[in-house]
């Protein structure tokens, strides 16, 4: 058989993403063994069961040892703190790269704790996802045909690099690198802002709907929009705290847009509204 690309791959927080991640690549023979650390002993414990990695620990210095890439895919708002108890390691020569869905924190976090930031330090986001999370969710093809973003800063390893970036291409990922303000500014707009307004819609329909009769009537297109309110409450708050400032710019530009309909609705004004309806419409048609 090939050589393995990595001989020893650890993996900490082995949820959706990186159970998925630990699995594919374990699966596709990339890695020589894979490690896994979660807080969750029940975690750790079906992690084995299930194949999605070779071994757990519970401590993070004893599975780091030997490590060559060191994944992080523990929600957001833990990302500090395990970043802290890195920081204190003796990490050799080790590839570190995180899964985090705004890059902003996680990069000020890792510059704070470290005193600097690591050049083998690659920060990463997945662009897929369920509303399930978990372990036993985790799915080694979860990130096929699916877009990773890599945030690399100006110190950045030119070979960390690549390894990351290869890592995900084995899971049939499609790669693009990016500047980290600009990824949390496009997220913000094309993910966190639609899941702002999902979940406040069917609040603000819900809390004033005894019994949520209102959703009986529901067609395909509120189900269509609102389907992303299905998601874990907790990783969208945390997103929400971490990507504040890039979160308010966008609102604010988009309330702006809704205040100018709900004036063109207000005023009879049909002009504004086919304009912003004929507009949209052939915007979306540029993706399917
Ligand atoms: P998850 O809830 O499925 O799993 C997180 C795991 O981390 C759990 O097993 C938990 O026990 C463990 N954990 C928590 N704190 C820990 C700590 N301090 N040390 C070790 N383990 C710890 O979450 P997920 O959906 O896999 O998300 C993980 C990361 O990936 C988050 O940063 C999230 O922003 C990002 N992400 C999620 C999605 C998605 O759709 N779920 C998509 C892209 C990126």
């Amino acid at each position: 058989a090939a050589k393995p690309l990595v001989e020893r791959l650890v993996v900490v927080g082995l949820g959706l993403i990186g159970g998925s991640f630990a699995k594919g690549l374990r699966a596709r023979g990339v890695c020589r063994e894979v490690v896994g650390v979660d807080l969750d002993a029940q975690a750790r414990r079906l992690a084995v069961e299930l194949g999605v990695v070779d071994r757990c620990e519970e401590a993070l210095a004893a599975a780091c040892q030997g490590a060559d890439v060191i994944m992080l895919a523990v929600p957001i708002l833990a990302m500090e703190r395990v970043l802290g108890e890195l920081a204190k390691l003796d990490l050799g020569d080790a590839i570190l790269t995180d899964a985090g869905s705004a890059k902003g924190n996680v990069v000020r976090a890792a510059d704070a704790v470290f005193g600097g930031l690591p050049a083998r330090f690659v920060p990463g986001h997945p662009i897929a996802g369920s509303e399930q999370s978990g372990v036993e969710a985790a799915n080694g093809e979860l990130f096929k045909r699916h877009k990773v973003i890599l945030t690399p800063l100006p110190q950045t390893d030119a070979r960390a690099l690549q390894r990351v970036d290869q890592l995900w291409r084995e899971l049939g990922a499609d790669v693009e690198h990016m500047q980290v303000e600009h990824h949390d500014q496009v997220l913000a707009a094309t993910s966190h802002l639609p899941h702002l307004l999902a979940f406040g819609l069917v609040d603000s329909l819900a809390k004033r709907n005894e019994n949520l009769e209102i959703f009986r009537y529901a067609a395909g297109g509120f189900r269509d929009f609102t389907r992303i309110a299905g998601s874990d409450p907790v990783m969208w708050h945390d997103i929400f705290l971490a990507n504040r400032e890039a979160v308010l710019r966008t609102l604010d530009v988009f309330r702006d847009d809704l205040d100018a309909l709900r004036d063109a609705v207000d005023a009879g004004d049909g002009h504004h509204l086919l304009g912003v309806f004929t507009r949209a419409r052939v915007a979306r048609e540029h993706f399917s």
